[in-house]
């Protein structure tokens, strides 16, 4: 997808410093952090929104993908959240879940 920013994220070609990732799947910090730790894990296909998957297997790898970061970060306490829709907060149209750790900023 030519101007989904995420999409280039997942091309490198802003040099995003990816701290995990695998087939499937990357994960990276999220630019305007509202927790202590706040990550997104971003499947590397296109795909709009939750609304648009048609593969119910992404999602098991996405959910995979956050056992092992957060594993690997050690962390052990988290939350994980998917806006799905512009009313509901969504901005990248480039599925993904948040994983927010440590103090939640209001
Ligand atoms: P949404 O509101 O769509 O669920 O979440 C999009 C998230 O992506 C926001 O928390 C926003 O701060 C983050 N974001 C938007 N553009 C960029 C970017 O270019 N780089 C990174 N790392 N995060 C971004
Ligand atoms: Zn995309």
């Amino acid at each position: 997808m030519e101007d989904c920013i995420f999409c280039k994220i997942i091309s490198g070609a802003f040099n995003t410093e990816f701290v995990y990732q695998d087939d499937d799947v990357v994960v990276f910090k999220d630019i305007n952090p509202k927790a202590e730790t706040h990550l997104l894990v971003v499947p590397r296909v296109h795909v709009a929104s939750l609304n648009e998957l048609e593969d119910e297997r992404l999602m098991g790898k996405l959910i995979l993908a956050v056992k092992n970061v957060t594993k690997q970060l050690g962390i052990k306490s988290y939350k994980t959240l998917i806006n799905t829709g512009k009313e509901a907060g969504q901005e990248v149209f480039h599925l993904h879940i948040h994983i927010l750790a440590g103090e939640i900023k209001k």
